[in-house]
């Protein structure tokens, strides 16, 4: 029984309005995800009581089983979820359910008025899932109670429309019971065998027990601690959009475990699409550290480097103490250990992946070679297993073919001495270009840059396997072989007499004309004076002007 003391009316922050507003009016196909979003909001409640009874001395109702248990009743037409979380308390009610506290779910209505294609499904990924219950709800309450003694049990109610209100509510157990009073339109979801197709299909690697009207539903397992040869391609998929709030299947998967130096299960996804790429904003880091099968930090930012942060998964290990603090966890060594560890067996397995499945690396490389630039530009730890990652289109490679490094001088001509790359902002720019002349000419491959990063990189590295890294607008530039003037070429007072004339013309635009033997069919070139390559510079430029 809930008694009410007090009622207390609020209004929903602007964003919350706005969000709402479309998920009410909005018409969609998958709108079943709800409770997808419900279940994973309990998870996440339970997985962060499970952390607390780790560390609190005092947790209301101590001994309750941690589980998910849905309530249908069909003829009042309601769906009930309740876990036995964390519970919240007053203040959270109105921070978490009343506000939108992530950057994400500004991303989210941007990206819901843009364009036609209004894909509602991925309200989870932009973290306001809970508002998610109003595409099949008119009415939705909340009861709640913390697991701190002496906060009080709560009451929140809301139609959706711009406010809510909170009351007191005596006699509740601690967690969350959420009653959908559930749209004329969407009463299946009352219907035990809708509900339980959904859990199947969208919860089913939850990892706490959910009893659907008294019957439990699905298989608790952490797959990552099991044997490969155990685990079917079904299960991973299916662990891995429970995981990532994905409808799709992974890019690239990744299970591994190691004894030393440290003990580790770790299962690792890259997905199919990079969504920063898309210009939804920066992504969050998405790996959770587990010891034990227990849940220590849900998207670690320490567990990979941030130029790791598409990566999708669980990394589990003994080692990790318990009751670590999330405080203390950024600077401890056994942390450092533990990424180095898992970044260096990370970018192995995406070295293997290039050799065994090149097309299915060209694809990792389009959508998230950026990832691998930010890398290889800014962690000197993982520098050289990232350079051999980088690939680029060259003079030579057909239509959509890239070349690596090592492919560059694997090929190399006899007596070639450097690598020679060059900047432009397409394959079609650079290849009309007077810069390639001499090597067309004498076929030697070049390698195509197409932004300051990788300009960077290169510049930064200097060498690879010995050789030289070149831009070839450098006018240093020491050319492979030098063509002979042939028979109509000016004689060395004419060449004189042009050269300062251009100079005279040019003035301070150049720093100095000089007769060239790189070109063939262009009479003139533009190069450089310094070391720096000419996107650089223009970076610079940019820079240097706030
Ligand atoms: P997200 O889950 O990405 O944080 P949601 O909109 O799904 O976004 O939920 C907002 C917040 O509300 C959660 O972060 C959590 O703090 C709180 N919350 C939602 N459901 C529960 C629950 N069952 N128990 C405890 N807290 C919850
Ligand atoms: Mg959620």
């Amino acid at each position: 029984m809930t008694g009410q003391v007090k009622d207390e009316r609020f209004e929903f922050q602007a964003e919350v309005k706005q969000l709402l507003d479309i998920v009410i009016h909005s018409l969609y196909t998958d709108r079943e995800i709800f409770l997808r979003e419900l279940i994973s909001n309990a998870a996440d409640a339970l997985e962060k009581l499970r952390y607390q009874k780790l560390t609190s001395q005092e947790i209301v109702d101590g001994d309750l089983p941690l589980e998910i248990s849905i309530e249908l009743d069909e003829k009042n037409h309601t769906l009930k979820i309740s876990d036995t979380g964390i519970g919240m308390t007053r203040d959270e009610l109105v921070t978490n359910l009343g506000t939108i506290a992530h950057s994400g779910s500004r991303a989210f209505l941007k990206y819901l008025a843009e364009g036609d294609k209004k894909d509602v499904n991925l309200i989870g990924r932009f973290g306001v899932g809970f508002y998610s219950a109003f595409m099949v709800a008119d009415k939705v309450t909340v009861e709640t109670r913390s697991y701190q003694p002496g906060a009080a049990g709560c009451l929140w109610s809301s139609e959706g429309t711009g406010s809510y209100t909170i009351a007191e509510a005596e006699g509740l157990r601690r967690g969350t019971k959420i009653t959908l009073y559930l749209k004329e339109d969407a009463r299946e979801f009352a219907r035990e065998a809708t509900v339980k197709r959904i859990i199947k299909q969208y919860s089913g690697f939850v990892p706490f027990p959910i009893l659907l009207n008294g019957d439990k539903v699905n298989t608790v397992q952490a797959i990552w601690t099991k044997n490969k040869n155990e685990v079917t391609e079904e299960e991973y998929n299916e662990f891995y959009k429970y995981l990532a709030n994905a409808y799709d299947e992974p890019l690239l998967r990744l299970h591994f475990s190691a004894d030393a130096p440290l003990t580790i299960n770790a299962l690792l996804f890259v997905p199919k699409d990079n969504f920063e790429r898309f210009g939804f904003g920066r992504l969050e880091p998405g790996v959770n550290l587990y010891c034990r099968k227990v849940l220590i930090q849900q998207q670690s930012k320490d567990i990979l480097p941030e130029w790791l942060r598409f990566v999708k998964g669980v990394v589990d290990s003994e080692e990790l103490p318990l009751n670590i603090s999330r405080e203390t966890m950024q600077d401890s060594a056994l942390m450092a250990k533990l990424r180095k560890v898992i970044t260096s067996r990370f970018l192995k397995f995406l070295q293997e992946q290039a050799k065994s499945e090149p097309e299915k690396y060209k694809e990792f490389w389009k959508n998230f070679g950026m990832f691998i630039k930010e890398g290889a530009a800014t962690d000197f730890t993982h520098r050289k297993e990232l350079v051999g990652l980088l690939r680029f289109s060259s003079s030579r490679s057909g239509e959509g073919e890239l070349v690596s490094l090592k492919d560059y001088v694997e090929r190399m001509k006899e007596g070639q001495k450097d690598i020679y790359f060059i900047n432009g902002p397409t394959k079609e720019v650079i290849e009309s270009s007077p810069y390639l002349e001499v090597f067309q000419d004498q076929d030697i491959e070049v390698l195509f840059t197409h932004e300051p990063v990788e300009d960077y990189i290169l510049s930064q590295l200097g060498e690879f396997e010995g050789k030289k890294l070149v831009s070839i607008d450098q006018a240093a530039l020491e050319l492979p072989g030098t063509r002979k003037p042939d028979g109509d070429a000016l004689n060395p007072e004419q060449v004189e007499e042009l050269t300062r004339w251009l100079k005279e013309v040019l003035g301070d635009k150049v720093t100095e004309v000089r007769e060239s033997r790189r070109l063939s069919t262009s009479p003139a070139i533009v190069l450089n004076p310094d070391h720096l390559t000419g996107s650089l510079q223009r970076m610079m430029q940019v820079m240097n002007k706030d």
